[in-house]
């Protein structure tokens, strides 16, 4: 039989976890430290020992929630939700739903759920329509999800809905102890955030629906609005998707058109911002060599700095280093000279702090 060490206690057994540590509490802080291992270091020499083994960072975080799988425990299944949802992976959807329809209600499944909406509301309008459905039929919602369903049914159109949700939001703000009926507790932040929304609703109501900033959720959305007979401008009319002359690269122009948002901004327009942007070689692994890195920095709607620079990529194999050379139309071995990412950054820090 092949003995390990337990990552938490120490004890020898045939698992990175052994019988004995498979506790709620023992999940919960592995999964807290190793996740945020720089910010969140351990006294527990164990699981010390176990990190300067396996080193940090999301590998180690990998590697925990496959030792959870493996596992098997019922407690588990939250910490291994969690994960994916960190990830944003293609798994992350199943396990989620899985988790939600199997579950008591509970603060853990309420923030599973609040994971998967914040995930596809503003990439698909139909699918969240019965999560969302759920939310105003249960007991003991949490507030941050009312926002959630109102957010959501602001963006579809169901306006009256969105308001029932706020409202629901509303008065969870005027009870006492509201921290109990909250995921996250920031109850300031919050009730400025449903202002937003409500106005923002407001505004949906008498003048433009949600439009989306991009043609690809456009063609959705009008699905959407057109089922439910919601007035919209032509799909056509594109003007607004302008082309951003902003970040000029060896290529020429990138049309805003081409930025996926990673989170879309639906309030007033900003004039104070910084956009980042970045090029990567090709590779046939998933994580991505980067070569170029671009920035700009607007105030009062004027660009005020513009950063722009090449990078040697990371840990280039020859099929990235090929693809950068013909791409910077450089010679191969001239990639190699390329500044270190290290530099790069530092520079980039101090011109758009
Ligand atoms: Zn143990």
């Amino acid at each position: 039989m092949n003995h390990m060490k337990c990552m938490y206690c120490g004890k020898e057994n045939e698992y990175p976890l052994c019988m004995n540590c498979r506790r709620e509490d023992v999940f919960e802080e592995l999964s807290r430290v190793l996740r945020y291992y720089q910010q969140d270091r351990t006294d527990n020499p164990y699981l010390k020992a176990y990190i300067e083994e396996v080193g940090s960072g999301n590998e180690t975080y990998r590697q925990f929630v496959d030792v959870l799988s493996m596992i098997n425990d019922p407690e588990a299944s939250y910490y291994i939700c969690l994960y994916h949802a960190y990830l944003r992976d293609d798994m992350f959807e199943d396990l989620a739903i899985a988790y939600v329809e199997t579950h008591e209600f509970d603060r853990k499944a309420q923030t599973v759920l609040y994971d998967l909406l914040s995930y596809y509301m503003f990439s698909d309008f139909e699918k969240p329509e019965r999560w969302v459905r759920m939310i105003m039929e249960r007991e003991n919602v949490a507030l941050e999800l009312y926002r959630l369903a109102a957010t959501y049914y602001s963006l579809v159109g169901e306006y009256d809905l969105a308001d029932k949700a706020i409202s629901k939001a509303i008065e969870i703000l005027g009870q006492n102890q509201i921290e109990k009926r909250m995921l996250f507790g920031f109850s300031e932040s919050e009730r400025k955030k449903l202002d937003e929304l409500s106005a923002r609703i407001k505004k949906y109501r008498v003048g433009r629906p949600y439009w989306p900033s991009d043609l690809e959720r456009r063609k959705k959305i009008i699905a959407v609005y057109d089922k439910k007979g919601i007035q919209h401008p032509p799909f056509e009319k594109t003007r607004d998707v302008k082309e951003a002359t902003a970040i000029r690269t060896h290529y020429g122009h990138t049309k805003e058109s081409d930025f996926e948002p990673i989170t879309e901004y639906v309030g007033d327009k900003i004039s104070d911002y910084c956009s980042f942007w970045c090029n990567e070689a090709f590779a046939l692994h998933n994580h991505k060599d980067i070569y170029e890195i671009a920035a700009i920095r607007v105030r009062g709607d004027k660009i005020i700095s513009r950063f722009q620079r090449f990078i040697r990529p990371w840990s280039a194999g020859s099929v990235a280093k090929r693809d950068v050379a013909r791409k910077l139309e450089i010679p191969e071995e001239d990639v190699e000279k390329l500044e270190g990412v290290y530099d790069v950054i530092k520079d980039f820090l101090v011109n758009l702090a």
